[in-house]
């Protein structure tokens, strides 16, 4: 369908420039956010709703960027207070599969369409355009979203039925999770070695060892500074509902700990590399 009136829920720090994208992208484009003042950031041509009620009831399509569960299940109990038949859900954020599956279901019995397309990719690729979306539902709703999804991601990949996008998800951060500890690890040792930390991660990012998030990372450990880009609240989040969903292996228990721990410490509004701070 074209011309389909777009929808955003969640101006965080990943909403706000997926947001910024579908606003470039020139759709006719309405947003809300619960902290009213994150949406200043439109221009005229963006409609700014004060309820969620008024963004469903004036949107086709509506993605949704929000924090967990208990933001999801909150936004959506909302958003079945309006006569949704017709219009398509996108959800983007990272939950449990169970819920996920669950918001599916009650949406489709009221004869509107749901898929789950969270994302992998942190700010920086959230500002540019070019996440990876991993998406579960039906062929037909994949193909509504696709032009609003291909704004936000460089790709996107229908892995199957509702929830298998959120599936996805869940491993490939139960495995963010691990590296992430592994290279704070890393990173310290050969502090206590009396490496540079800029040189051992030259080696590192020119190494085979090195990855997108060993690079996206450098920065901070080089600085010794972790503003957030992804919270470290929300590695905790990630990794217990891989636990949750059936991820009962040694480095997740390990990994679900020392999280937990850095949280306590006070660490969990910054980025989750400074899971580093609290392993010191
Ligand atoms: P964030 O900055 O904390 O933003 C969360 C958003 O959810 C905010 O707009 C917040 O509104 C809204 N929200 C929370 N509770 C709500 C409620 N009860 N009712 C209405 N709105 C509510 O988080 P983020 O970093 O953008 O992440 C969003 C999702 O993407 C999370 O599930 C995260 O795990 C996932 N993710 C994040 C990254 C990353 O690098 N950051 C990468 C991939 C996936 P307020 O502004 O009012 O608080």
């Amino acid at each position: 369908m074209i011309n389909e009136k777009v929808g955003f829920i969640g101006l965080g720090n990943m909403g706000l420039p997926m947001a910024k994208n579908l606003e470039k992208g020139g759709f006719p484009l309405s947003v809300y956010n619960r902290t009213a003042q994150k949406a200043s950031a439109f221009e005229s041509s963006t409609k700014i709703c004060s309820s969620i009620e008024e963004l469903v009831a004036t949107s086709d399509v509506i993605i949704t960027m929000l924090t967990d569960d208990v933001a999801v299940t909150e936004v959506y109990n909302k958003v079945q207070q309006v006569t949704i038949a017709g219009k398509l859900f996108v959800d983007m954020s990272t939950i449990s599969q169970q819920l996920s599956i669950t918001t599916a279901k009650a949406l489709i019995e009221k004869d509107a369409a749901f898929i789950d397309a969270p994302v992998a990719g942190s700010t920086k690729p959230a500002a540019d355009g070019t996440l990876i979306i991993m998406a579960g539902g039906q062929t037909k709703d994949i193909e509504r979203a696709m032009p609003y999804l291909e704004k936000m991601g460089r790709l996107v990949k229908h892995l199957g039925a509702n929830g298998t996008g959120i599936a996805a998800k869940l491993a490939v951060n139960y495995y963010l999770a691990i590296a992430l500890q592994g290279l704070a690890e890393t990173v310290l040792f050969a502090d206590k070695l009396g490496l540079q930390r800029s040189a051992l991660m030259d080696i590192i990012n020119e190494a085979a060892v090195g990855s997108g998030v060993t690079k996206l990372k450098t920065p901070s450990l080089i600085n010794n500074s972790y503003p957030p880009a992804f919270a470290l609240d929300l590695m905790l989040k990630d990794i217990l509902l891989a636990r949750d969903a059936g991820a009962e292996y040694s480095l997740g228990r390990v990994a679900a700990n020392e999280y937990s721990g850095a949280q306590q410490v006070g660490l969990g509004k910054q980025d989750v590399m400074s899971i580093i701070l609290a392993l010191k």
